[in-house]
């Protein structure tokens, strides 16, 4: 560690952005412990779905079970691709919920920093013309105050130097909670919940990249993706920090 980053070090101690443990500063903006480097499950390393990208729990498959339901329903997939940094369980969702609650600088720059790692992975020739956010729910926005899928959006945007394009979409009508549907339900749900925030000029045979925090069924990424395609986008991408596994305690289903 040079004299500079002691110092920095001294005056604004680093915390991990996943368990809130006193760090050493990380040059590379990902604020990590070493314990939660070895407890988070990063996506990187493990065989994902072709079609959403979530982390397979049987990688003799190419499709997780909820993409090969709905292959098989009458459910169009509009977005080109789905990428998540790490699964959603225990120890990830601490530093989500830290996120949303202490909207603190370094836990933006921590997991813009890694989503942006699988933009690069995953999506590396792809040149996008705009970096977006899913919007927030307002009720979510009257309790919490702050626009956390937006704020990763916007530092996402600065990492990869793409133009930021902040509130693309609107809610037209605000959905129920997702947490306890299934994959189906879920499309249901948000099926016309978005439109353009402006005109559709703007996008044009654009390629979007569209950021939101966790993406559980990609449903959300989905109705979003059908937006921009049926108002001219050319191609639309979809980055979050977490995804769940859909294969294992699977919940999605159409009966
Ligand atoms: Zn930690
Ligand atoms: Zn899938």
């Amino acid at each position: 560690m040079n004299i500079l980053s002691r110092l920095v070090n001294l005056v604004y101690p680093s915390k991990c952005s996943f368990c809130g443990k006193l760090i050493s500063f990380q040059k590379s903006g990902i604020n990590i412990c070493s314990e939660c480097m070895d407890k988070i499950k990063f996506c990187a390393s493990r065989k994902r779905c072709k079609v959403c990208g979530t982390p397979l729990g049987n990688p003799r498959y190419r499709f997780c079970q909820s993409c090969f339901r709905k292959a098989k329903s009458n459910i169009c997939t509009y977005y080109n691709g789905i990428t998540a940094a790490v699964e959603y369980d225990r120890n990830s969702k601490r530093g989500i919920l830290n996120l949303k609650h202490a909207r603190s600088l370094s836990s933006v720059n921590t997991f813009s920093n890694l989503i942006t790692a699988m933009v690069k992975n995953d999506f590396g020739g792809v040149n996008f013309d705009y970096i977006t956010a899913i919007p927030p729910r307002r009720q979510r926005m009257k309790e919490i105050g702050f626009d956390q899928s937006g704020a990763l959006a916007k530092k996402t945007a600065k990492l990869l130097s793409v133009k930021y394009y902040p509130n693309l979409f609107k809610r037209i009508r605000q959905t129920s909670k997702q947490t306890d549907l299934s994959s189906f339900e879920r499309q249901q749900n948000l099926n016309g919940a978005f439109g353009l925030k402006g005109n559709s000029d703007n996008i044009q045979g654009k390629t979007i990249l569209v950021i939101d925090d966790v993406t559980t069924t990609g449903a959300t990424f989905n109705e979003c993706a059908r937006v921009l395609k049926l108002s001219g986008a050319k191609a639309v991408y979809c980055a979050a920090i977490a995804t769940t596994e859909k294969n294992n305690g699977d919940r999605d289903s159409f009966t």
